[in-house]
């Protein structure tokens, strides 16, 4: 099967492009692919051919929507390697970890073919003896999704499946680095024998797509996951045509290790928080809060194990930290380093040199309110670690930011893991775990990280809606 055709999905085609996007190999800027240039008449098409394919989908049985998914997963992981590679060479993560996000992209398919089954409605008792009241759920209509370049599987199949579960037909525009794993996916979707139009990939100038996604009437729903300003503007966009909305934004995530916490327990996670995809999550760690006990030992150990850490290609062996996507990427991480360290903050450990796009890990102590890194999402293996004396101060350090995504908490006291757990102003909280992410508990964020979520028997909802039936006897 070709996983390549390097072709956007309209309808059931592959349409080429007369003008082109250049696709980049992260690892040494070679040039990997072109892709079509599409705009806003392609994105239109898109459209009228999910609008056109809808109703017959929606028809469907769940069942038969749910064969279709797991059929889909089966040969998502039957080309597991193929994926990996194709993701790795456009995005520059670790091939491990490219498998691995295939695993989890895959986990998508089959948790929401199970969904599928389950969009149960209610009965209501009436407040009057001649009256039935029940609910029933039904698919939104034409859903859009716009994904970013960190996860490029992920984010799109966790749209992707519980869309295609609710009945939903799908517009998706990847981001402009990754398209590739997108056509990908896109291929395996067809030789999963899901009808023509119901999976409609475009990419190319993103204002003009997103442009006529939210403007368009018949995109009843728009997913999108990537920064907060493109997120807040798009939420204005959705506003005229009234759209249901998801957004997965920004995080700024708190690490808090107590006095208490298994110090070794505390550095894994910490590390898994940081350094997964090179620190380029929404969910990583970007401010390490440790309290006066337990700070010197721990900033220590976390240096050691940072330092540790093979910095390389992503298809080299033993590579634990990829490239970061791009030179703007490299920019501005550097920058954020050098306004750290301008301020006071103290590297740790090994202070290797920054190699075209290949940062290093560093360690940050010393860092301090005033530093940009601790406000702004630092998208790169950098740690800022910051020292405080008592679980009140932590809090209020964690909740001083206008993020909500995720947060995490090391402490071996029940009562504490409570108490600070319900106090974090976060969608998600990790307790004595770096590692949060599953399909099968809901994803998202608070604040401005973002509206709705994703994953669980939660994501189904988003494509969904509620009908009342009130039926006079
Ligand atoms: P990042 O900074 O992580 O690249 P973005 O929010 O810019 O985050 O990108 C996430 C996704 O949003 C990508 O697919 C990108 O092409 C898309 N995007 C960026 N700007 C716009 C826009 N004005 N309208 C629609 N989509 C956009």
């Amino acid at each position: 099967m070709d996983l390549r055709p390097d072709a956007c999905l309209i309808g059931g085609e592959w349409r080429s492009g007369s003008e082109w996007l250049e696709v980049r190999n992260p690892a040494d800027g070679g040039l990997i692919a072109r892709v079509p240039a599409m705009g806003a008449q392609e994105t239109q098409d898109a459209i009228a051919a999910a609008a056109a394919a809808f109703p017959g989908w929606a028809a469907l049985p769940a069942s038969a929507r749910a064969d279709a998914l797991r059929r889909y997963h089966q040969l998502v992981m039957d080309h597991q390697e193929q994926l990996a590679r194709i993701l790795t060479a456009e995005q520059g993560k670790p091939l491990a970890e490219a498998r691995g996000e295939i695993a989890y992209a895959a986990s998508f398919l089959s948790w929401f073919a199970a969904e599928a089954m389950r969009a149960y409605g209610e009965v209501i008792p009436a407040t009057q003896a001649d009256r039935r009241i029940m609910v029933i759920k039904q698919p939104v209509g034409v859903a859009a999704a716009i994904t970013p370049w960190n996860f490029p599987a992920a984010m799109i199949t966790r749209k992707l499946a519980p869309a295609l579960a609710a009945g939903c037909s799908i517009v998706i525009k990847p981001a402009e680095q990754t398209p590739l794993t997108a056509f990908a996916l896109g291929v395996l979707a067809q030789a999963a024998g899901i009808p023509p139009g119901v999976v409609n990939i475009v990419t190319g100038d993103p204002v003009a797509i997103g442009g006529a996604l939210t403007a368009s009437p018949v995109v009843r729903k728009l997913s999108f996951t990537g920064s907060t300003r493109t997120g807040a503007l798009l939420y204005a966009q959705c506003a005229p045509t009234v759209k249901k909305l998801s957004l997965e934004l920004g995080g700024n995530a708190p690490f808090l290790i107590f006095d208490d916490a298994d110090i070794d327990a505390a550095v894994e996670g910490a590390m898994i928080a940081k350094f997964r995809n090179g620190g380029q999550t929404c969910v990583c760690a970007n401010r390490f809060y440790v309290q006066d006990g337990i700070y010197d030992r721990f900033v220590e150990a976390f240096a050691a194990a940072a330092d540790a850490l093979t910095v390389g290609p992503g298809d080299a062996p033993g590579t634990a930290i990829g490239p970061l996507v791009d030179d703007a990427a490299v920019a501005k991480v550097t920058a954020l380093i050098a306004d750290a360290k301008a301020k006071g903050a103290m590297p740790v450990g090994a202070e290797r040199p920054v190699e075209g796009r290949f940062v290093p890990p560093v360690i940050l102590a010393n860092a301090a309110p005033g530093m940009r890194l601790l406000k702004e999402e630092i998208f790169g293996p950098v740690a800022p670690v910051i020292r405080f004396a008592d679980e009140a101060e932590a809090i209020r350090l964690a909740n001083a930011v206008p993020d909500g995504l995720a947060a995490y908490v090391y402490t071996r006291d029940l009562a504490r893991s409570w108490r600070v757990g319900e106090a974090l102003e976060a969608g998600m909280v990790g307790v004595n775990t770096g590692a949060i992410s599953t399909e099968v508990a809901p994803f998202g964020g608070i604040k401005m990280s973002g509206l709705g979520r994703e994953g669980s028997r939660h994501g189904l909802d988003d494509y969904l809606e509620l009908k009342t039936m009130t039926v006079a006897l």
